[in-house]
Protein backbone atom coordinates (compact mmCIF):
# COMPACT_ATOMS: atom_id res chain seq x y z
CA UNK A 1 0.00 0.00 0.00
CA UNK A 2 1.21 3.75 -0.81
CA UNK A 3 2.30 5.73 2.47
CA UNK A 4 -0.51 8.10 1.55
CA UNK A 5 -3.22 5.50 1.34
CA UNK A 6 -2.52 4.56 4.88
CA UNK A 7 -3.65 7.91 6.20
CA UNK A 8 -5.85 9.23 3.95
CA UNK A 9 -6.90 12.95 5.96
CA UNK A 10 -5.98 16.65 4.87
CA UNK A 11 -6.59 16.89 8.68
CA UNK A 12 -6.18 15.36 12.34
CA UNK A 13 -9.34 16.92 13.98
CA UNK A 14 -10.42 13.58 16.22
CA UNK A 15 -10.17 10.42 16.80
CA UNK A 16 -13.95 10.24 15.68
CA UNK A 17 -12.83 10.39 11.84
CA UNK A 18 -9.38 7.57 12.11
CA UNK A 19 -10.05 3.65 11.31
CA UNK A 20 -8.23 1.20 13.68
CA UNK A 21 -5.34 0.72 10.94
CA UNK A 22 -5.06 4.47 10.57
CA UNK A 23 -4.14 4.32 14.26
CA UNK A 24 -2.01 1.70 14.21
CA UNK A 25 0.16 3.10 11.60
CA UNK A 26 1.13 6.01 13.41
CA UNK A 27 1.84 3.77 16.90
CA UNK A 28 3.97 1.91 14.71
CA UNK A 29 5.52 5.07 12.86
CA UNK A 30 5.76 6.89 16.06
CA UNK A 31 7.39 3.59 17.92
CA UNK A 32 10.75 4.47 15.72
CA UNK A 33 11.01 8.65 16.49
CA UNK A 34 11.43 7.27 20.33
CA UNK A 35 14.09 5.56 19.08
CA UNK A 36 15.43 8.81 17.23
CA UNK A 37 14.69 10.59 20.20
CA UNK A 38 16.88 8.70 22.70
CA UNK A 39 19.77 9.46 20.13
CA UNK A 40 22.13 12.65 20.53
CA UNK A 41 20.94 13.15 16.79
CA UNK A 42 17.35 13.16 16.78
CA UNK A 43 16.94 15.50 13.37
CA UNK A 44 15.56 14.23 10.42
CA UNK A 45 14.24 16.42 7.08
CA UNK A 46 10.83 14.68 6.66
CA UNK A 47 9.35 18.09 7.50
CA UNK A 48 12.64 20.40 5.69
CA UNK A 49 11.36 23.06 3.68
CA UNK A 50 7.64 22.98 5.44
CA UNK A 51 6.25 25.11 8.05
CA UNK A 52 4.34 24.07 10.87
CA UNK A 53 2.45 27.00 13.21
CA UNK A 54 1.19 26.49 16.39
CA UNK A 55 -2.06 28.96 17.90
CA UNK A 56 -2.83 28.30 21.10
CA UNK A 57 -5.67 30.21 22.60
CA UNK A 58 -5.27 28.19 26.24
CA UNK A 59 -2.28 27.34 28.34
CA UNK A 60 -0.45 24.26 27.73
CA UNK A 61 2.85 23.10 28.61
CA UNK A 62 3.05 19.45 26.84
CA UNK A 63 1.30 19.42 23.94
CA UNK A 64 2.59 22.79 23.28
CA UNK A 65 6.36 22.34 23.81
CA UNK A 66 6.11 18.54 22.03
CA UNK A 67 4.43 19.99 19.06
CA UNK A 68 7.48 22.71 18.87
CA UNK A 69 10.49 20.52 19.73
CA UNK A 70 8.65 17.60 16.83
CA UNK A 71 8.01 19.83 14.05
CA UNK A 72 12.09 21.24 14.58
CA UNK A 73 13.48 17.81 14.73
CA UNK A 74 11.14 16.84 11.88
CA UNK A 75 13.33 20.03 9.88
CA UNK A 76 9.87 22.34 9.80
CA UNK A 77 9.97 25.96 10.53
CA UNK A 78 7.97 25.84 13.65
CA UNK A 79 6.32 29.33 14.76
CA UNK A 80 4.42 29.56 17.51
CA UNK A 81 1.81 32.22 17.89
CA UNK A 82 1.56 33.81 21.54
CA UNK A 83 -2.59 34.57 21.79
CA UNK A 84 -1.78 37.27 24.18
CA UNK A 85 0.86 39.09 21.77
CA UNK A 86 -1.25 38.94 18.92
CA UNK A 87 -4.30 41.05 16.92
CA UNK A 88 -6.73 37.99 18.51
CA UNK A 89 -6.45 40.35 21.81
CA UNK A 90 -7.56 42.75 19.43
CA UNK A 91 -10.59 41.50 18.52
CA UNK A 92 -9.94 39.74 15.89
CA UNK A 93 -12.70 36.66 15.25
CA UNK A 94 -11.19 33.57 15.01
CA UNK A 95 -11.77 32.85 11.27
CA UNK A 96 -9.79 35.87 10.77
CA UNK A 97 -7.04 35.06 12.12
CA UNK A 98 -7.15 31.53 10.75
CA UNK A 99 -7.47 33.16 7.07
CA UNK A 100 -4.68 35.92 7.91
CA UNK A 101 -2.33 33.13 8.72
CA UNK A 102 -3.48 30.76 5.90
CA UNK A 103 -2.39 33.88 3.59
CA UNK A 104 0.71 33.33 4.63
CA UNK A 105 1.13 29.82 3.31
CA UNK A 106 1.93 27.89 6.26
CA UNK A 107 1.80 24.01 5.69
CA UNK A 108 0.26 22.88 9.15
CA UNK A 109 -1.41 24.81 11.46
CA UNK A 110 -1.42 23.25 15.31
CA UNK A 111 -4.45 24.80 17.26
CA UNK A 112 -5.48 24.67 20.68
CA UNK A 113 -9.08 26.41 21.66
CA UNK A 114 -11.23 26.51 24.46
CA UNK A 115 -14.81 25.82 22.60
CA UNK A 116 -15.60 22.70 20.82
CA UNK A 117 -16.01 22.64 17.41
CA UNK A 118 -13.85 25.80 16.76
CA UNK A 119 -10.71 23.84 15.08
CA UNK A 120 -12.94 21.74 13.04
CA UNK A 121 -14.43 24.91 11.83
CA UNK A 122 -11.23 27.25 11.58
CA UNK A 123 -10.27 23.94 9.43
CA UNK A 124 -12.75 24.79 6.82
CA UNK A 125 -11.53 28.26 6.42
CA UNK A 126 -8.01 26.91 5.34
CA UNK A 127 -5.93 24.96 2.93
CA UNK A 128 -3.02 24.12 4.95
CA UNK A 129 -3.09 20.58 7.36
CA UNK A 130 -4.91 21.19 10.18
CA UNK A 131 -3.95 19.60 13.70
CA UNK A 132 -6.58 19.26 16.90
CA UNK A 133 -4.30 20.17 19.94
CA UNK A 134 -7.12 20.39 21.89
CA UNK A 135 -10.88 21.80 21.41
CA UNK A 136 -12.92 22.62 24.73
CA UNK A 137 -14.25 19.45 26.35
CA UNK A 138 -14.51 17.84 22.69
CA UNK A 139 -11.27 16.20 21.22
CA UNK A 140 -7.60 15.42 22.08
CA UNK A 141 -6.64 13.38 19.39
CA UNK A 142 -2.43 13.65 19.92
CA UNK A 143 -2.88 12.78 23.80
CA UNK A 144 -4.95 9.54 23.05
CA UNK A 145 -2.77 8.68 20.31
CA UNK A 146 0.22 9.28 22.99
CA UNK A 147 -1.64 7.11 25.55
CA UNK A 148 -2.58 4.20 23.44
CA UNK A 149 1.42 4.46 22.23
CA UNK A 150 2.58 4.44 26.00
CA UNK A 151 -0.05 1.66 27.44
CA UNK A 152 1.25 -0.58 23.71
CA UNK A 153 4.60 -0.54 24.56
CA UNK A 154 4.04 -1.54 27.90
CA UNK A 155 1.39 -4.12 27.75
CA UNK A 156 1.48 -5.03 23.86
CA UNK A 157 -1.87 -5.39 22.43
CA UNK A 158 -4.45 -3.04 23.47
CA UNK A 159 -7.49 -5.00 22.44
CA UNK A 160 -8.47 -7.20 25.49
CA UNK A 161 -7.49 -4.48 28.12
CA UNK A 162 -9.19 -3.18 30.87
CA UNK A 163 -8.75 0.65 31.45
CA UNK A 164 -10.69 2.99 34.11
CA UNK A 165 -11.22 6.52 32.69
CA UNK A 166 -11.58 8.18 36.61
CA UNK A 167 -12.75 12.10 37.11
CA UNK A 168 -13.78 14.77 34.96
CA UNK A 169 -15.45 12.84 32.66
CA UNK A 170 -17.72 15.93 31.47
CA UNK A 171 -15.28 18.41 30.85
CA UNK A 172 -12.26 16.14 29.64
CA UNK A 173 -11.60 15.99 25.70
CA UNK A 174 -8.60 13.56 26.69
CA UNK A 175 -11.47 10.94 27.81
CA UNK A 176 -13.21 11.66 24.80
CA UNK A 177 -10.43 11.53 22.66
CA UNK A 178 -9.74 7.84 24.38
CA UNK A 179 -12.41 6.36 25.10
CA UNK A 180 -13.04 6.43 20.98
CA UNK A 181 -9.65 5.51 20.23
CA UNK A 182 -9.31 2.35 23.05
CA UNK A 183 -12.76 1.17 21.94
CA UNK A 184 -11.77 1.01 18.49
CA UNK A 185 -8.60 -0.99 19.26
CA UNK A 186 -10.25 -3.40 21.38
CA UNK A 187 -10.38 -2.16 25.06
CA UNK A 188 -12.75 -1.96 27.79
CA UNK A 189 -13.44 0.96 29.18
CA UNK A 190 -15.02 2.19 32.43
CA UNK A 191 -15.59 5.39 33.24
CA UNK A 192 -15.94 6.31 36.98
CA UNK A 193 -16.48 9.63 38.22
CA UNK A 194 -19.60 11.09 40.67
CA UNK A 195 -22.91 11.43 38.74
CA UNK A 196 -21.90 15.27 38.19
CA UNK A 197 -19.18 15.05 36.33
CA UNK A 198 -20.22 12.53 33.94
CA UNK A 199 -21.78 13.62 30.50
CA UNK A 200 -25.98 13.02 29.85
CA UNK A 201 -26.71 9.53 27.69
CA UNK A 202 -23.25 8.25 28.85
CA UNK A 203 -25.15 4.82 28.83
CA UNK A 204 -24.72 4.91 24.56
CA UNK A 205 -21.18 5.33 24.92
CA UNK A 206 -20.76 1.66 24.88
CA UNK A 207 -18.55 1.62 28.25
CA UNK A 208 -19.17 0.39 31.96
CA UNK A 209 -20.24 3.30 34.45
CA UNK A 210 -19.47 3.43 38.11
CA UNK A 211 -19.73 5.78 40.84
CA UNK A 212 -17.93 3.87 42.85
CA UNK A 213 -13.87 4.26 42.62
CA UNK A 214 -13.68 0.70 44.60
CA UNK A 215 -16.07 -1.02 42.64
CA UNK A 216 -14.16 0.60 38.91
CA UNK A 217 -10.85 0.03 40.04
CA UNK A 218 -11.56 -3.92 40.79
CA UNK A 219 -9.57 -5.72 38.26
CA UNK A 220 -8.29 -3.08 35.60
CA UNK A 221 -5.06 -2.91 33.66
CA UNK A 222 -4.87 0.70 33.24
CA UNK A 223 -6.12 3.39 35.49
CA UNK A 224 -6.25 6.88 33.31
CA UNK A 225 -6.32 9.47 36.39
CA UNK A 226 -7.96 13.37 34.82
CA UNK A 227 -7.58 16.42 36.51
CA UNK A 228 -10.85 18.39 38.05
CA UNK A 229 -11.21 20.94 34.86
CA UNK A 230 -12.41 24.05 37.18
CA UNK A 231 -11.66 26.46 34.31
CA UNK A 232 -14.59 24.79 32.38
CA UNK A 233 -16.98 24.23 35.44
CA UNK A 234 -19.68 26.96 35.97
CA UNK A 235 -21.25 26.08 39.29
CA UNK A 236 -19.98 23.57 41.61
CA UNK A 237 -19.66 20.35 40.78
CA UNK A 238 -18.29 18.63 43.52
CA UNK A 239 -18.87 19.35 47.70
CA UNK A 240 -15.03 20.23 48.00
CA UNK A 241 -11.56 19.14 47.08
CA UNK A 242 -10.97 17.58 50.27
CA UNK A 243 -14.14 15.16 49.96
CA UNK A 244 -13.51 14.75 46.11
CA UNK A 245 -10.12 13.41 46.83
CA UNK A 246 -11.63 11.21 49.80
CA UNK A 247 -14.20 9.38 46.88
CA UNK A 248 -11.91 9.43 43.52
CA UNK A 249 -8.73 10.20 44.49
CA UNK A 250 -6.02 7.75 43.35
CA UNK A 251 -4.61 6.40 47.00
CA UNK A 252 -2.28 3.62 47.58
CA UNK A 253 -5.09 2.27 49.52
CA UNK A 254 -7.61 2.24 45.99
CA UNK A 255 -4.83 1.41 43.62
CA UNK A 256 -4.59 -2.10 45.89
CA UNK A 257 -8.28 -3.43 43.95
CA UNK A 258 -6.51 -2.69 40.85
CA UNK A 259 -4.53 -5.49 38.88
CA UNK A 260 -0.78 -5.91 41.02
CA UNK A 261 0.93 -4.21 37.52
CA UNK A 262 -2.24 -1.59 36.89
CA UNK A 263 -0.50 1.06 35.01
CA UNK A 264 -1.23 4.77 36.09
CA UNK A 265 -1.59 7.71 33.91
CA UNK A 266 -2.24 11.17 33.74
CA UNK A 267 -2.56 13.29 31.03
CA UNK A 268 -1.28 16.45 33.10
CA UNK A 269 -1.17 19.04 34.31
CA UNK A 270 -1.62 17.04 37.94
CA UNK A 271 -3.52 18.36 40.78
CA UNK A 272 -2.12 16.34 43.69
CA UNK A 273 -4.16 15.54 46.43
CA UNK A 274 -6.92 16.43 44.38
CA UNK A 275 -7.43 13.23 41.83
CA UNK A 276 -3.93 11.54 42.75
CA UNK A 277 -1.90 11.29 45.65
CA UNK A 278 1.52 11.75 45.33
CA UNK A 279 2.96 8.71 46.70
CA UNK A 280 1.09 6.98 43.59
CA UNK A 281 1.93 9.32 41.20
CA UNK A 282 6.06 9.42 42.15
CA UNK A 283 5.68 5.19 42.05
CA UNK A 284 7.96 4.77 39.47
CA UNK A 285 7.00 1.07 39.14
CA UNK A 286 3.56 2.16 38.27
CA UNK A 287 3.06 5.71 37.76
CA UNK A 288 3.89 5.80 33.56
CA UNK A 289 2.86 10.06 33.29
CA UNK A 290 6.08 10.68 32.10
CA UNK A 291 6.42 8.04 29.53
CA UNK A 292 3.31 9.52 28.43
CA UNK A 293 5.44 12.98 28.28
CA UNK A 294 8.27 11.51 26.51
CA UNK A 295 6.27 9.24 24.09
CA UNK A 296 4.04 12.88 23.70
CA UNK A 297 7.27 14.12 21.46
CA UNK A 298 7.30 11.08 18.94
CA UNK A 299 3.35 10.69 18.37
CA UNK A 300 3.41 14.23 17.47
CA UNK A 301 6.46 13.83 15.18
CA UNK A 302 4.00 10.72 13.55
CA UNK A 303 1.54 12.88 13.16
CA UNK A 304 3.16 15.73 10.86
CA UNK A 305 4.82 12.83 8.70
CA UNK A 306 0.98 11.46 7.93
CA UNK A 307 0.09 14.92 7.29
CA UNK A 308 3.04 15.74 5.08
CA UNK A 309 2.51 13.14 3.17
CA UNK A 310 -0.82 14.72 1.66
CA UNK A 311 0.74 18.36 1.04
CA UNK A 312 1.92 18.87 -1.86
CA UNK A 313 4.70 17.79 -3.32
CA UNK A 314 8.34 19.80 -2.47
CA UNK A 315 10.34 20.37 -5.77
CA UNK A 316 13.50 20.40 -4.27
CA UNK A 317 15.56 20.97 -7.65
CA UNK A 318 13.97 24.17 -7.78
N1 LIG B 1 -3.65 18.67 29.28
C1 LIG B 1 -4.93 18.03 29.04
C2 LIG B 1 -5.79 18.88 28.13
O1 LIG B 1 -5.32 19.86 27.58
C3 LIG B 1 -5.64 17.65 30.29
C4 LIG B 1 -5.93 18.77 31.26
O2 LIG B 1 -5.75 19.95 30.95
O3 LIG B 1 -6.35 18.43 32.37
O4 LIG B 1 -6.93 18.54 27.92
Amino acid sequence: MPPAALFAHQHLLGIEQLSAAEIEHMLDLAEGYVALNRHAHKKSDVLKGRSLILLFFETSTRTRTSFELAGKRLGADTINISVQMSAIKKGETLIDTAMTLNAMHPDVLAVRHPEAGAVNLLARHVNCAVINAGDGSHEHPTQALLDALTIRRRRGPIAGLTVAICGDILHSRVARSNMLLLKKLGARVRLIAPPTLLPTAVETFGVEVFHDMRKGLAGVDIIMMLRLQQERMAGTFVPSQREYFHFYGLDEEKLALAKPDALIMHPGPMNRGVEIDSVVADDITRSVILDQVELGVAVRQACLEVLARNLPALDHNR
